[in-house]
């Protein structure tokens, strides 16, 4: 350890307190709190628990809906291991712990932007592509498909760089690795030009959306659409890619303000309670919501276009199926929710990606449709969530691995290719398991 220093002596690691993510739908109360600002504080952290016995979990910005994060051990932040450190044509190396949203101000001097992005940018590089993270397009794949080098301290306190040179066979393992191989301390990402995205948001009749799917993804850059339940009218959004150069014609500052901030999520957040209290009010209020938002155009940088604020807090599920099968998933949703009389305040969320080769990847091996449920934070989520997975399931769905499920590893293990090759890789970084928790038991095996 020469060089390096007492963790708990330099305040770098304190006592834990009780730790919550996003979605109040985890939290714990790890024995310790690593705050780390670089790679020693990252193998100094690894160390000082694996010689007390005590498991490890590394933690990004806490937006997985899961139990990832959750450890009675020690906690470990690396969002302040940040930043740019090299920049390669398009590969970017980053800090493990770099925001989403600090890309824009830090691709700017060179040009550059994300290929693809959900639709937050508050998760960290390191969070992000641990998870599966992905936005919409049949012809992209998720951050993870992007990511083209990685270093992570693992379990002996060992920096291991991997890439397409060092240690490569690891490399489909460590961009989707859910915090279960060790520590990532940097990650190389493949950029693009910076691009502009022309953005058309509008109500359609959810059965002219359904039948025209497979025409749409295939023929627009970026789909994906709400399905309000009680109403039966899906929100539509189109965004093609333009050239960095292009006209760009934003929402003013105030519009933006006002459709963002007051529309979508304060009006949100007024219905959300209200159809929480008045479960009967919910109906109407969604037919009212589908009225009053998501009808607009512009074009703006691509960030700017791909990320939404989202400040009323939710849960949520989604699962990944054969991407030609969405229209007759959504069709089940829609009429369980009939069926069983649910009030349910929140949309379905629907959008593609296309087929990658990662060993944990939701779309490995097949071009991908995902479908999202959500349920308002004070609604209890458990029947909505256990009959609709049961419908994804019927289609042979893989569960996003942030997302609520209630997945195992013996039934996940028929759903991917590749899960004994990720739980060899596995063995062999994490023998004795420091980075293990009760979630990754349940869903990769002791
Ligand atoms: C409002 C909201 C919107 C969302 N939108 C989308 C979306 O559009 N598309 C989508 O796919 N998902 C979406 N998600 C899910 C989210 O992207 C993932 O759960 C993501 O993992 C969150 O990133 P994070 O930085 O918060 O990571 P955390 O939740 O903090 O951690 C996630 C996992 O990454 C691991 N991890 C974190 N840091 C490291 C590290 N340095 N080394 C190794 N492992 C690490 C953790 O151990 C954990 O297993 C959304 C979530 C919310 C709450």
């Amino acid at each position: 350890m020469t060089g390096l220093r007492e963790p708990l002596a330099s305040g770098m690691l304190r006592p834990g307190g009780l730790w919550r993510n996003w979605g109040r739908s985890q939290s714990s109360s790890p024995r310790f709190l690593a705050h780390a600002s670089s790679v020693d504080d990252v193998v100094e952290t690894v160390r000082f628990a694996a010689d007390r016995g005590l498991t490890v979990r590394p933690i990004g910005a806490g937006h997985s809906f899961t139990g990832l994060a959750v450890t009675d051990g020690v906690l470990l932040d690396v969002s302040a291991v940040d930043g740019v450190l090299a920049v390669e044509g398009m590969l970017v190396t980053l800090g493990a712990g770099t925001h989403l949203y600090q890309l824009p101000a830090l691709l700017a001097p060179y040009g550059l932007a994300l290929q693809n992005m959900g639709d937050i940018d508050t998760q960290t590089m390191a969070g992000a592509t641990s998870t599966g993270t992905h936005g919409t397009g049949a012809t992209f794949g998720g951050l993870a498909t992007r990511i083209r080098a990685a270093t992570l301290v693992t379990a002996t306190g060992d920096v291991l760089r991997v890439s397409a040179t060092e240690n490569a066979d690891l490399l489909p393992a460590v961009k989707l690795g859910l915090g279960a191989l060790g520590v990532l301390v940097d990650v190389t990402v493949e950029c693009v030009p910076a691009f502009l995205l022309h953005s058309i948001e509008r109500p359609e009749p959810t059965a002219t959306v359904l039948a025209e799917w497979d025409e749409r993804i295939a023929t627009i850059d970026h789909f994906e659409f709400y399905v309000w339940p009680h109403s039966d009218t899906a929100l539509t959004q189109t965004k093609t890619r333009l050239p960095g150069d292009a006209p760009r014609h934003p929402l003013g500052k105030v519009t933006a303000w006002f459709e963002d901030r007051v529309m979508t999520n304060g009006l949100f957040s007024v219905t959300s309670n209200l159809g929480h209290a008045i479960p009967g009010l919910v109906a109407p209020i969604n037919r009212l919501a589908v009225k009053l938002t998501g009808d607009r155009e512009f074009t703006d940088h691509s960030p700017v276009v791909f990320a939404t604020e989202r400040s009323v807090r939710f849960r949520e599920m989604e699962y990944a199926i054969p991407v030609e099968r969405i229209p007759d998933a959504v069709a089940d949703v829609r009429r369980l929710i009939v069926d069983k009389d649910w009030r349910i305040s929140f949309p379905i969320e629907v959008r593609a990606a296309a087929a990658d080769d990662l060993m944990l990847s939701t779309a490995t091996g097949r071009a991908t449709g995902y479908i999202a449920v959500h349920r308002f934070f004070k609604d209890d989520p458990t029947e909505y969530f256990r009959e609709v997975e049961a419908i994804f399931r019927a289609y042979n769905g893989r569960p996003h691995w942030g997302k609520m499920n209630s997945r195992t590893a013996a039934d996940l293990r028929p759903a991917y290719p590749r899960f004994d090759e990720f739980l060899a890789v596995r063995d062999r970084l994490d023998p004795d398991r420091l980075f293990a928790n009760d979630y990754l038991k349940r869903v990769l095996g002791e």
